[in-house]
């Protein structure tokens, strides 16, 4: 590494639904400055015009107009026709990354899951363990896996997208589960019922009446009967959920980010129902809470920078 490449600072943006945060970083990832614009949710070239913005203040405050800037982002690119797909942006249809790379030539895209993992895995809550999977429970259930700090990638970016894969047969026949259309075209993903919004629904499908994720572990921690047998169902989900991603890449570390992350205990909980179906002689991974939460997405973002082109 030369003298220059050890000064460079490195820039990120955070692109969600509501927010489209921007933040400048030392060499060693230490937040210098940041600043959040709303995510314009009309027309796609505000969209597009709100991201310059945000890469064009980056260059300014790195006094650098050649500042490497790493974006993530929710959804995926089309293998086939390159057009991008996410929920409630106005880029959703379009040559999105064509777009973005024409007007920006020094930005790198990838997703936002990924830039979670590797966030995560480098100075977070996986710091020194060589196999780490960043797992995000919020509004969605998807991740992104990392090997000594770096991406792991495969054909089109789909490793860890653990979000879209069926419900076992033996667990929806046990507790007798709703088979719900999930957002990506097809039926019964785990995402449906484990994901925030899934949890809902899995519970006015068992008859509890709650406002949210936040009432139902509320109500769980007061011992009530009818939100526990919820979360025990929910809990064997997530187990299912966890030991395929444990049979498929055996990682060290899951870290968990995402709405559901935040409920006080969680990780002892998955880490003790994942103990139960592991196979016979195994252990399971250490679980454990994102160290920097939602910041991992602009910290992430930043660090693709340094990593593999994944979008
Ligand atoms: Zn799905």
């Amino acid at each position: 590494m030369t003298t220059t490449d050890t000064k460079r600072l490195h820039g990120g943006i955070d692109l969600g639904g509501t927010k489209i945060e921007a933040a400048l970083f030392d060499r060693d990832f230490k937040k210098l400055d940041t600043r959040r614009l709303d995510t314009p949710r009309g027309s796609y070239e505000d969209l597009l015009a709100a991201i310059d913005a945000q890469y064009a203040w980056l260059s300014v405050q790195a006094q650098d107009p050649a500042l490497a800037v790493g974006i993530g982002l929710p959804g995926y690119f089309s293998k086939t026709s390159g057009l991008y797909h996410a929920a409630n942006l106005p880029a959703s249809g379009r040559p999105f990354r064509d777009d973005l790379t024409a007007r920006l030539p020094h930005l790198v895209i990838g997703q936002d899951l990924k830039c979670f993992a590797l966030s995560e895995a480098r100075g977070g809550a996986g710091d020194g363990a060589r196999h780490v999977f960043g797992l995000i429970m919020g509004t969605g259930l998807g991740g992104a896996y990392c090997v000594d700090g770096h991406l792991v990638d495969g054909l089109q970016g789909l490793v860890g997208e653990v979000g879209h894969l069926p419900i076992g047969a033996a667990t929806a026949r046990a507790h007798d589960l709703p088979q719900i259309a999930c957002g990506c075209g097809r039926i019964a993903c785990l995402e449906t019922l484990v994901a925030g919004p899934g949890l809902e629904r899995l519970a006015r499908h068992l008859g509890l009446e709650a406002t949210g994720t936040r009432e139902i572990f509320a109500l769980y921690a007061k011992a009530d009967a009818q939100a526990q047998a919820v979360v025990d169902v929910w809990l064997d989900l997530c187990a299912q959920t966890l030991l395929t991603i444990q049979m498929s890449l055996d990682p060290d570390v899951i870290v968990l980010g995402g709405g559901l992350s935040n409920v006080d205990g969680v990780e002892r909980l998955l880490e003790d129902r994942l103990s139960r179906v592991v196979l016979r002689g195994t252990v399971g991974p250490s679980i454990r809470r994102a160290k920097f939460g939602d910041a991992s997405g602009v910290r992430g973002a930043a660090m693709l920078t340094q990593d593999l082109v994944i979008a």
